[in-house]
């Protein structure tokens, strides 16, 4: 029987969001229906309220959740009723060339529920990125549900779903930052702050933290950073050369997605250094560097999508360090609320006053 549950819906551009009615159906070959916990909110659900993703109106907002499985389809065998699980959005296939190549990691045709879910009238439902999860309960690809320990609260171990585990991978996965490295940050939101963190339980020595904002220079020590530098007030270049004894980080972290961060991120790391890019720039945006120091500074510079995560092999792991009290996840949590005030915690967001607003259902 499909079942009416609240959910928070993106109706129209720039429109507030609003909780509505919305149908849940019984799930098919290969999906599950999972009862939401507890979501984050994230930069990416505005993003799509804003119409900057696409326009498939109306959206279920909301992918940073965790939950317990309620249902599975014919055929589903990784996950059962009751299963305590983190959502995430890189269901991988096993047979698309990356996976086949070993790398399911960059898979490039992951999975998503086949049936859609529904507002009361039958419009159907585009939800944010394939999961929506600002509701009750939601329709997913059973390969989204990764079991992790329930021993994990709900509002700290659904972070992993989306912007934590991009910012945590961004170090571990694509800077593959080692023992005794530095390593620079480019923007201390939550992205950046759990690049910080990352680099800290890889054993990064120096890890310099950069921002214009002290405030959230501030929060940036609780998640491992060693230093800090407003950039508005002085060179970040220059200081973190200074930091490093003249050289450079050995990984330099660009959180941002702007092009004047990425230059000085490319500009702070060492020879042969890596520079990842996990902030999202927008497609209008364009960077010029003298082509000879792309060459002369050797080194990598890499993207990071989703952090380059594998849910079943980070996220078990992740929350297995986090009970053990060796790495910070409810530091990101500046405040829980309720389904209702999703449209506040975008004014908050935008403002810069929170890590993240999770909500508890
Ligand atoms: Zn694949
Ligand atoms: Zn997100």
């Amino acid at each position: 029987m499909p079942q009416e549950v609240r959910g928070v819906v993106a109706k129209a551009k720039g429109e507030p969001v609003s909780v509505e009615t919305i149908i849940i159906p019984d799930p098919g070959p290969g999906e599950a229906v999972v009862e939401i916990k507890a979501c984050g909110v994230c930069h990416t659900d505005l993003h799509y309220r804003e119409g900057g993703i696409n326009d498939e109106f109306p959206f279920l907002l909301g992918h940073e959740a965790a939950g317990v499985v309620e249902s599975v389809g014919d055929d589903v065998t990784d996950v059962a009723p009751g299963d305590y699980v983190i959502l995430n959005w890189r269901a991988v296939c096993g047979s698309c060339r990356s996976c086949l190549k070993g790398k399911p990691q960059y898979c490039f045709a992951t999975h998503n529920a086949t049936q859609k879910m529904t507002l009361a009238d039958g419009t159907e439902l585009s939800p944010a990125l394939g999961i929506g999860a600002f509701c009750d309960k939601t329709l997913v690809a059973a390969g989204q549900c990764t079991k992790v320990d329930p021993a994990a609260k709900p509002e700290v171990a659904g972070l992993l779903g989306c912007g934590v585990m991009a910012g945590l991978g961004a170090a571990m996965n694509t800077g593959d930052v080692g023992r005794g490295d530095s390593v620079a940050v480019f923007g201390c939101g939550g992205v950046g702050d759990a690049a910080l963190e990352g680099a800290r339980l890889a054993g990064a020595s120096i890890i310099i933290a950069v921002d214009i904002d002290d405030q959230k220079l501030e929060w940036a020590k609780k998640f491992g950073a060693t230093h800090t530098v407003n950039s508005s007030k002085e060179d970040a270049v220059e200081k973190i050369r200074e930091l490093t004894g003249g050289n450079g980080v050995d990984v330099a972290i660009e959180a941002v997605g702007l092009p004047k961060t990425y230059e000085q991120a490319f500009y702070a790391r060492d020879l042969a250094g890596t520079v990842v890019l996990v902030g999202v720039p927008n497609p209008e945006m364009k960077i010029e560097l003298p082509f000879i120091e792309i060459f002369g500074r050797g080194g990598s510079l890499k993207s990071s999508w989703y952090g380059d995560c594998l849910p079943s092999r980070d996220f078990p792991m992740l929350i297995d360090l986090y009970l053990q009290g060796r790495l910070n996840l409810e530091g990101f949590v500046s405040e829980t609320i309720g389904i209702d005030g999703v449209e506040e915690a975008f004014h908050k967001m935008e403002q810069g006053d929170v890590l993240r607003s999770v909500v508890v259902m």
